[in-house]
């Protein structure tokens, strides 16, 4: 059984449709799958009816910017109510703060002679309910200011880059128990991945358990081997579960081919075992797996 808890479409940064999504990954050998689009739950409808037509498990997901400790952490939540009225709100609040920074970023390329209108990043983002410095990426390789996405996060997007704005996020202990209340579970996306990793120590992680967390993402890209090996470690000693994802993102992010890290059967079976338990205590219509 091969399973991928972490994608996106193009319901936020990812390039895919959901419906090709969910094709790509019955290609890809792919028996479960999550869908997993950053802070919005659009693509979840389309997903679910294609995953059911092929055949193909689908949990119905979402990836939450969070800040814990003054840093961004990404939390993936499972199988929540995604009309429980507190994530409801949260995650506009999030929604808006992508928007209000998008004129601020532009302002910055302006200034750096980089004319871009809001109009041109809308046109490369049409169906994104989640926009995102990826689609202002795609704005400057449209206009050949850079070769790729990376090129345009490395040169301008990245923290300490001069078109770098930071933006609103949620408290991330207040969401993995908002997410609970939804009735859904929450897995830390690529804890130690490239800058949250001074944040997210064995105590902090502790006391986010104790917050609600069930598990961490551990076999992820932006972990190095040892990375993996150190984290697995600590999962046990904290009895989280642990997940491997590719954090695919069709062609928008290069070397996260689906499947590319895959999560174990056991682990997944603990994480939905959880869920169901999350959603009856919660008393919500949690979703639930979709098969
Ligand atoms: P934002 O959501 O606007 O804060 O932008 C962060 C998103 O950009 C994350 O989903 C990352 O996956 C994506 N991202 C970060 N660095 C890169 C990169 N070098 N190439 C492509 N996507 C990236
Ligand atoms: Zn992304
Ligand atoms: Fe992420
Ligand atoms: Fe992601």
């Amino acid at each position: 059984m091969r399973i991928d808890l972490h994608t996106h479409t193009d319901r936020s940064d990812g390039t895919s449709t959901p419906s090709e999504l969910v094709r790509e990954a019955q290609v890809a050998g792919l028996d479960v799958l999550a869908i997993t689009d950053h802070d919005c739950f659009e693509g979840w409808d389309e997903a679910a009816s294609v995953a059911q037509e092929l055949g193909l498990t689908l949990v119905r997901g979402i990836e939450i910017s969070c800040k814990y400790a003054g840093q961004s952490v990404h939390l993936l939540g499972y199988l929540p109510d995604p009309t429980y009225p507190p994530l409801v709100e949260e995650l506009q609040r999030v929604l808006d703060g992508r928007s209000d920074r998008l004129p601020a970023i532009l302002d910055r390329l302006r200034e750096l002679d980089i004319v871009i209108g809001i109009d041109d990043v809308r046109a490369l983002s049409a169906d994104a309910a989640a926009m995102g410095r990826p689609h202002v990426a795609d704005a400057l390789v449209a206009r050949g200011v850079v070769r790729d996405r990376d090129e345009a996060f490395a040169r301008f997007l990245s923290p300490g880059r001069p078109a770098y704005v930071d933006r609103y996020a949620a408290d991330l202990a207040t969401m993995i128990e908002t997410v609970k209340g939804a009735g859904g579970v929450t897995v830390v996306a690529h804890p130690w991945g490239r800058h949250a990793h001074s944040a997210l120590t064995f105590e902090g992680l502790a006391a986010l358990k104790d917050a609600g967390l069930s598990g961490i993402e551990v076999d992820h890209q932006d972990h190095a081997p040892d990375v993996r090996e150190e984290l697995r470690g600590l999962a046990k000693e904290l009895d989280l579960v642990v997940t491997g994802s590719s954090d695919f993102h069709g062609t928008g992010k290069t070397g996260h081919d689906l499947a590319c890290n895959t999560t174990a059967p056991e682990e997944y079976h603990r994480l939905v075992a959880l869920a169901t338990e999350t959603a009856v205590a919660s008393g919500r219509a949690a979703p639930g797996v979709v098969s």
